[in-house]
């Protein structure tokens, strides 16, 4: 029988893992955590259940057959989610995406209106800034994407984040219609079930080895091997790893950056504390230090005269984010053209590249067509 070697039981590594499994794969799953699930992982605080980070399921509509696997293990609802934003300069929320009747509203209307009206069809964009200047123009893009954008990724400035975008900007037009229209046009859905993915996360390690609380002290790529603290050394025919790349290579071209978050949660003495189907808050100002709130309970539906949110604030303490950072991009692309042929380098911070719940399913059923 042949065996696998996954590093990391999150998402990716608990789907990848059941790939294998499914084609017959002896596999044995090494994580640092003392529990399974990763970043998805639903936990619960005075009985509220929560994740850090709202991680509901959202896609367009190509992400289908995600859904679909996803559904067979944990039965999901269809959100009818919205999204505000709250603007200090005029002590409102509007909505997110930017909708046009919220213009009329706002202290400097008539500039953003201008600037719209003045906006070319197409223009080319390097970076970050450049991008949405040329999709909303100065003001919008100074309320809703400036700071929030510098505070989450941790940039002074915008423009250094020059990785990602198409050259070609078209103008993006304000949303019109109903709020729900624009708010829910994509798959936007959330598991049933009080705890989430959980199940999702038992049943795709059933029949693998787990060895949780275990840290890897040295990774021998070409012998396919693990050694572990403590002196065990675990060897496979084909390691897939989800962890970040550049701690395969002890670092050796330099240290990948990414931004993590502190998560702070917070129970309040009242049923609902966000308007109805508003399910998160965003912080775009430079004022605050969060960049979001949720309320858990929008998602989970949970039954309490109180209601759990919590509030996402930016840090450099944990690794969660790769930047969108070109010289960032090709390092982490270096370490990976390194790899041998029977590693593989797969998931979130396996690929460098901020992808979702649904994306890790699609890259796991590719992966299964392969073996
Ligand atoms: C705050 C936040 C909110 C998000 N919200 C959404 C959302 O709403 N919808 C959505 O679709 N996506 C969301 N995402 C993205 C999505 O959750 C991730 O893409 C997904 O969780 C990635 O899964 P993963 O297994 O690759 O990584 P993780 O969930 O980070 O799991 C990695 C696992 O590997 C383990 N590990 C790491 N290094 C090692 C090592 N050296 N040795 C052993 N074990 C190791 C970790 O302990 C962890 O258990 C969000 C992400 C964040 C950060």
């Amino acid at each position: 029988m042949k065996k696998a070697l996954v590093v990391g039981s999150g998402f990716t590594g608990c789907m990848f893992a059941m790939m294998l499994r499914e084609k017959g794969w002896q596999v044995t799953v090494v994580e640092k955590a003392p529990i399974t699930g990763g970043g998805v992982r639903t936990f619960f605080h005075g009985g509220h259940p929560f994740t850090y980070g709202p991680r509901h399921f959202i896609g367009p509509d190509s992400s289908q057959p995600a859904f679909d696997f996803l559904s067979q293990y944990v039965p999901m609802r269809h959100l009818d989610k919205i999204n505000l934003s709250y603007q200090d300069c005029d002590d409102a929320f509007y909505n997110y995406p930017v909708h046009a009747d919220d213009i009329e509203k706002m202290s400097d209307a008539a500039q953003i209106k201008k600037e719209l009206a003045e906006l070319p069809e197409e223009t080319v964009a390097a970076n970050f800034e450049e991008f949405w200047l040329g999709r909303v123009g100065r003001t919008i893009y100074e309320r809703y994407n400036k700071h929030y954008n510098m505070k989450a990724w941790q940039l002074d400035d915008n423009r250094q984040m020059d990785f990602g975008f198409e050259a070609t900007v078209k103008r993006k037009p304000l949303e019109t219609g109903s709020r729900y229209e624009f708010h829910t046009g994509h798959i936007n859905a959330y598991p049933t079930a009080p705890d989430g993915y959980n199940r999702f996360f038992d049943i795709a390690l059933d029949g693998c080895e787990v060895r949780t609380s275990t840290e890897i002290e040295r990774y021998d790529l070409d012998k396919c091997a693990l050694h572990l603290k403590g002196g065990e050394v675990l060897t496979g025919d084909l390691m897939i790893s989800t962890t970040s790349p550049d701690l395969l290579f002890d670092h050796c071209w330099g240290e990948l950056k990414y931004v993590g978050r502190e998560v702070f949660k917070i129970v309040l003495p009242i049923e609902h504390v966000l308007p109805k189907d508003t399910y998160f808050l965003y912080y775009p100002n430079a004022s605050e230090q969060q960049t979001r709130v949720t309320e858990f309970k929008k998602f989970t539906q949970h039954k309490s005269p109180n209601s759990l949110i919590t509030l996402e604030v930016p840090s450099m303490k944990n690794k969660l984010y790769p930047t969108m950072i070109k010289a960032e991009v090709d390092k982490a692309q270096r370490y990976i053209d390194a790899l041998p042929e029977k590693v593989r380098s797969v998931g979130r911070m396996g690929i460098y590249r901020y992808v979702d719940i649904d994306d890790i399913i699609l890259q796991g059923l590719e992966f299964r067509k392969e073996l």
